[in-house]
């Protein structure tokens, strides 16, 4: 006779052991309160995220073992619990004008775009905040993408960590020198809406400019977004980075079909939103992203529209040609129109700089980004109940 089976109900762990945590990402506090839960003495916590944040942030550590200030027990056990875990690059393209692009691979296998732009007084690297992007932006490659996710905190920091990596930009022990870096600037330009992922964008930010690692000031980070008018005075409050604006149109019907997001929160609504901006100032402008659509967007009386429509902001109107992709449904302005657009910008007091495309011989340029993995496309219904028009 077999014997009962019976379980033990003690013998069954009651939680799964949880995965390692990534030290990546986490904000101070995240990282002070998970070393309380392994055990690390609250008096200490506060000293123990000192040193590990200056290993990871400062020094561009990725293993525990060279945490040589921690004793080898608790670097043990630092090992058990946690990961020091940035995103794979999986290809890296480098443009003949210098500009690099990164294919970087996230959990889950997604994978998104990183673009590094030096230029002679500095360096830019474009940070994508999501996999794909919810909106439906008529002229952007990004916005055809069906696939969204939203980037953890880890994710967004990992692509400056490995964009560092690639520079070879952490200090050499010993130097704590951050004149002439190469990468000087962050924009918040890549893929994804940055403030539809609003709190893993702030917390990777925070890491960006703390001044026990990365170290860049907020005035060299900017954030651009399509529109998303309540979030706005956060980013101001709790980031408290620069703004840019995809302004596109000067008429609700037109920004209507390029930035759908409008319809939610139209032209005014967004403009007053821009007024009480509470970090704009004639120091820290707002910048104004213009895309040039070939007779969409950019006749003189659009530019005059402009002008009337942002008295009063403290700005400056980025003009950016558009960069084409396949089956994209627009064209550029001619440089001569853009030339007269930019004129009319000038003579009413405001800067116009003509952004040059960069790294478009490896489609690395605005609105170009778009992985090759993630290239399933929302149905062309859906793309013109969205956009009320047809492309493809
Ligand atoms: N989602 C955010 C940030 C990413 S896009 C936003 O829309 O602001 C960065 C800039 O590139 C935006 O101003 C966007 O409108 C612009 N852009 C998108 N596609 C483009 C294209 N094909 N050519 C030129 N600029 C484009
Ligand atoms: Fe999204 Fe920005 Fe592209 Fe619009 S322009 S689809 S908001 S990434």
């Amino acid at each position: 006779m077999s014997a009962p089976i019976t379980q033990d109900v003690h013998t069954i762990p009651r939680k799964l052991p949880e995965m390692p945590q990534n030290l990546v990402g986490m904000t101070r506090e995240g990282m002070r309160d998970a070393l309380i839960a392994i055990g690390t003495p609250e008096k200490q916590a506060k000293m123990r995220v000192g040193q590990i944040w200056q290993w990871l942030y400062n020094w561009g550590v990725r293993d525990f073992d060279a945490m040589t200030n921690l004793s080898k027990d608790f670097r043990a056990q630092l090992a058990t619990h946690f990961v020091i875990e940035v995103p794979e690059v999986v290809t890296k393209q480098v443009s003949t004008d210098g500009t690099r692009k990164y294919l970087v691979r996230i959990a889950g296998g997604h994978e998104v775009e990183v673009v590094y732009i030096p230029e002679k007084d500095r360096g830019t690297l474009c940070v994508s905040s999501q996999v794909g992007c919810t909106l439906t932006c008529s002229f952007c490659h990004t916005g055809t993408q069906k696939l969204v996710r939203n980037l953890t905190a880890g994710e967004i920091i990992g692509q400056v960590m490995v964009a560092r990596d690639d520079l070879d930009e952490w200090p050499k022990s010993g130097t704590r020198t951050y004149e002439a870096r190469l990468l000087s600037n962050i924009v918040l330009m890549g893929m994804g809406e940055p403030l539809y992922n609003f709190e893993n964008v702030r917390d990777a930010m925070k890491i960006a400019m703390d001044p026990e690692g990365i170290q860049l000031s907020r005035r060299r980070i900017t954030l651009s977004t399509s529109g998303v008018v309540p979030e706005i005075a956060r980013t101001a409050d709790e980031i408290g980075c620069l703004l840019a604006v995809s302004f596109h149109a000067t008429t609700d019907e037109v920004r209507d079909t390029l930035v759908p997001i409008n319809k939610k929160w139209n032209i005014e609504a967004l403009l007053n939103a821009l007024r009480e901006y509470p970090k704009a100032s004639n120091s820290e402008r707002i910048t104004f992203e213009y895309v040039m659509l070939h007779g969409v967007n950019d006749s003189d009386e659009d530019a005059h529209r402009l002008m009337k429509l942002i008295e009063g902001i403290p700005a400056k109107i980025n003009l950016i040609p558009f960069n084409e992709w396949p089956g994209a449904p627009y064209k550029r302005s001619s440089n001569n129109r853009i030339r007269a657009f930019s004129d009319i910008v000038h003579a009413a007091g405001y800067a116009s700089p003509v952004r040059k495309p960069r790294g478009e011989d490896i489609m690395a340029a605005c609105g170009q980004l778009k992985s090759e993995t993630e290239r399933a496309r929302k149905s062309k219904r859906q793309i013109e109940a969205e956009t009320g028009i047809a492309r493809d």
